[in-house]
């Protein structure tokens, strides 16, 4: 995969309405190494999201918020977590008016971009549900327009390869939150109740460095799965619990 970089940049997939970044510049992300590097790629590659983040000390002494959009625009998703209740909200589309649920609209999108845009924020996060298993993924991204955030897709791997991650990043994704949820196959997939989830999670990640995608692993952590010696000989150097989710786990993340 590796070397056919080169050949599928050259080779826009149909459908991309949005203006990708030149190639140099999407390979120069692969050789991010510090945070001066990452600010100075966001500088040249997205400007209007570089100068709202600019603008967060300030806003931030003000008072005012610097919030990231956690969007659930659907709660479509192809596994069945042991430890996620999404199922229990998820309506189709022909199901609305019998539900009383409203989903939420190409039109509800570009407000709520428009919206967010206009209070300064500058992180959006397009969460689910599983968001590539969505037929209008490239249309919700266009309609939130990558051009005002940095946007992340959080995903669960399954349907990430590397032509998809290539599209990703051509269609404006900044960075994939990948589901990682056991340092052995067993372990993962018994979690995500999905034979085979694990080995598409490596395939994701893979795709995502090969592409240029910025990466985040998260892992939820119960406290029967806390593997601590496990963990520490996985390689890992900068594991962080950064907040707490819900009384019996936590969301574990590690950027790479
Ligand atoms: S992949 Fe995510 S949304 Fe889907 S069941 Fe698992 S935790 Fe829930």
């Amino acid at each position: 995969m590796a070397n056919s970089h080169s050949k599928i940049f050259q080779t826009p997939l149909e459908g991309n309405k949005f203006d990708p970044a030149p190639e140099d510049m999407i390979m120069q992300t692969t050789t991010i190494k510090d945070e001066k590097d990452r600010q100075n790629w966001l500088k040249n590659y997205k400007p209007a999201v570089y100068e709202k983040m600019k603008a967060y000390p300030e806003k931030i002494a003000n008072g005012e918020s610097i919030a990231i959009i956690q969007f659930q625009y659907d709660y479509l998703c192809n596994m069945d977590c042991e430890h996620c209740c999404i199922d229990k909200f998820y309506v189709p589309r022909a199901w609305e008016e019998a539900s009383g649920r409203r989903k939420f609209t190409m039109d509800d999108v570009r407000r709520l971009s428009k919206e967010a845009d206009e209070m300064g924020l500058a992180n959006f996060v397009i969460t689910g549900g599983e968001p590539l298993l969505l037929r209008e993924y490239d249309e919700l991204v266009e309609a939130i327009d990558p051009s005002k955030f940095y946007l992340v897709t959080d995903s669960n791997g399954w349907f990430l390869d590397y032509k998809r991650a290539v599209h990703l990043k051509k269609i404006g994704v900044d960075k994939v939150q990948l589901s990682l949820d056991g340092i052995t196959a067993e372990a993962h997939d018994t979690f995500r109740r999905k034979p085979g989830a694990y080995d598409r999670a490596m395939r994701a990640i893979d795709a995502c460095k090969e592409a240029g995608l910025h990466l985040i692993l998260s892992t939820v952590i119960w406290k029967d799965r806390i593997y601590i010696e496990s963990i520490q000989t996985s390689g890992s150097n900068s594991w962080t619990l950064p907040r707490r989710r819900k009384s019996a786990h936590m969301l574990c993340t590690r950027s790479l």
